[in-house]
């Protein structure tokens, strides 16, 4: 919107929260609306002013087709929000590779939006998998990516190779499966083999996971291309299994060998 002054604050944007709330006010494009904030602080259209609406306005069209990809979108179960589901879909193969590298999940310093755009422009890569492939010789294609930017980039997707596997898991994009989610998979699990032959129940009743999560852990390895996924990443040298160590004292340290009872708050363990 044109930037107004509200409450005390410059507002260009407001909320439209979904297609039922725009169709509910009938808000089009071109329109003057009112404003207000929703609890002080979410700018939200209070109503449309009808004498300043376009002679040409017509409602607005919710999208049926992806932007990226054109194929249909869907509404999955009861959501209001609409989806792509074309696995191959651009768009989503950009967002699902930059969340991969990301620092909560494979942490690969250097692999960006702008890099991975590029990966994917020339088809040097094609799911998560193929970033183990890359070379220093598939690299040098990328623009101005000098030989210093090449070998700091190799070296850090080498060093994710020997994450444990909960940044794995966090990177996948799993529904509903953030970092804490998939730590406390992967500590339950151990590792992919045993975590892909566990049943929802069994996902379920690890302490602070629940059903919504189990369900979604467990379409995703259902799915022929997530086996075909990991065995792709095993086969690129990246692990699978669980090594984040729980912390334990020296041999030398006063807690060494003894059950201690802890009252109060303390900031580390065995900081001794
Ligand atoms: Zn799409």
């Amino acid at each position: 919107m044109d930037t107004v002054t509200l409450a005390g604050t410059q507002v260009s944007r407001a909320t439209l929260h979904n297609p039922d709330f725009i169709a509910a006010k009938d808000i089009r494009v071109g329109d003057t609306v009112y404003l207000h904030k929703a609890g002080d602080i979410i700018p939200e259209v209070s109503r449309v002013d009808l004498q300043r609406r376009p002679a040409d306005s017509a409602p607005y069209a919710v999208p049926t087709r992806c932007p990226s990809c054109g194929a249909e979108l869907v509404h999955i179960e009861d959501e209001v929000a609409l989806r792509c589901i074309n696995p191959a879909c651009p768009a989503q193969m950009q967002a699902r590779l930059t969340h991969f590298a990301s620092r909560g999940a494979m942490n690969i310093d250097g692999l960006g939006p702008k890099i991975i755009a590029q990966l994917l422009d020339r088809g040097l890569v094609h799911d998560v998998a193929d970033l183990y492939t890359l070379t220093a010789d598939s690299l040098g294609q990328l623009d101005k990516f000098k030989e210093k930017s090449i070998a700091n980039l190799l070296q850090a997707i080498d060093n994710s190779r020997h994450n444990s596997v909960e940044r794995l898991l966090t990177g996948l994009g799993i529904r509903h499966v953030g970092g804490k989610a998939a730590a406390l998979i992967a500590e339950a699990f151990g590792d992919v083999d045993t975590m892909m032959a566990a049943d929802a129940d069994a996902i379920a009743a690890v302490p602070g996971v629940g059903p919504i999560i189990a369900d979604a852990v467990v379409q995703y390895c259902a799915q022929p291309e997530s086996a075909a996924l990991f065995t792709k990443l095993a086969d690129a040298g990246v692990n699978l299994r669980y090594t984040t160590s729980v912390p334990t004292p020296a041999a030398d340290s006063f807690v060494s060998g003894q059950t201690v009872v802890i009252t109060g708050k303390f900031e580390a363990f065995f900081a001794a």
